[in-house]
């Protein structure tokens, strides 16, 4: 309700959310985050890596955290031969790791030139990852599962985080988001909001920092429209609101009306 009452607002006048709130920029970087799944092989994710430029996105997020350390650092080392130097590249663990393996990995890691690793460890043990990020000069990502402004201050007071990743719709809309987006800022924190890019791509572009956006296709059937990504960046376009709307398969999911029988 809070995201569609922003939209709302921002239609009502007449301008993107993304200017109502004060846009730095009219587009924002963005990296593919589907194309690096434990599952699949090297030469799958290289060739997945090789579309994903070629479609305008900039840069390329790959899954570790196998059993196998030394396989993770393999998988990492080809990929990064494949991309070159130029070529932005994050790793995402999902919470795979203790405190120790986090460390030793991390450490292996730095010499890939990793813009972040992401989900270290659990994502409520933030003295572990203020220790990890005091310890690597890799930056530190975390925060998509948080599901408050308050969970997320943990984080930011302990040093426990480079870059910031709410999720706009799990932490209680637009509004909590600009709460956190405020204090990230005030604690010189990067921001790349997770999933849902058809609402961050707007949040993020109203941040000072230079922000990233995460790619996903994986929404595309809820909506009409589509976010144009060229040159590595994602482009708001000049729609009122969020920019999107529903499709029809989209609308036969939902209801106009609902009765309830509570007692009067
Ligand atoms: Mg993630």
């Amino acid at each position: 309700f809070d995201i569609a009452l922003w939209d709302l607002k921002a239609r009502r006048a007449n301008l993107p959310l993304a200017k109502l709130l004060g846009a730095h920029r009219d587009s924002v970087r963005c990296y593919n985050t589907s194309g690096g799944f434990l599952h699949e092989t090297v030469e799958q994710i290289k060739d997945n890596a090789t579309r994903t430029l070629e479609s305008g996105v900039g840069a390329i997020k790959i899954k570790v955290g196998l059993p196998d350390r030394s396989e993770d650092l393999r998988r990492v080392a080809a990929v990064r031969e494949h991309l070159g130097d130029g070529v932005p590249l994050m790793v995402d663990a999902n919470q795979q790791w203790d405190r120790p393996t986090a460390l030793r990995v991390g450490r292996a890691l730095e010499e890939f030139d990793l813009v972040w690793i992401e989900e270290p460890l659990d994502a409520y043990d933030v003295e572990g990852h203020a220790e990890l990020a005091r310890s690597l000069t890799t930056a530190v990502a975390t925060g998509e599962m948080l599901t408050s402004v308050a969970e997320h201050y943990e984080l930011i007071r302990a040093g426990a985080v480079d870059v910031l990743q709410p999720d706009a719709p799990r932490v209680g809309g637009i509004t909590q988001f600009l709460k956190l987006a405020t204090l990230a800022d005030h604690h010189h924190l990067q921001l790349a909001p997770h999933f849902a890019m058809e609402i961050h791509v707007h949040l993020a572009a109203a941040y000072p920092r230079e922000p990233w956006v995460e790619h996903f296709d994986w929404l595309h059937p809820l909506f009409n429209e589509r976010l144009e990504t060229r040159d590595g960046r994602m482009h708001l376009s000049d729609r009122p609101g969020l920019g999107i709307t529903l499709a029809d398969q989209t609308r036969a999911w939902t209801v106009e009306t609902a009765t309830t029988d509570a007692p009067r």
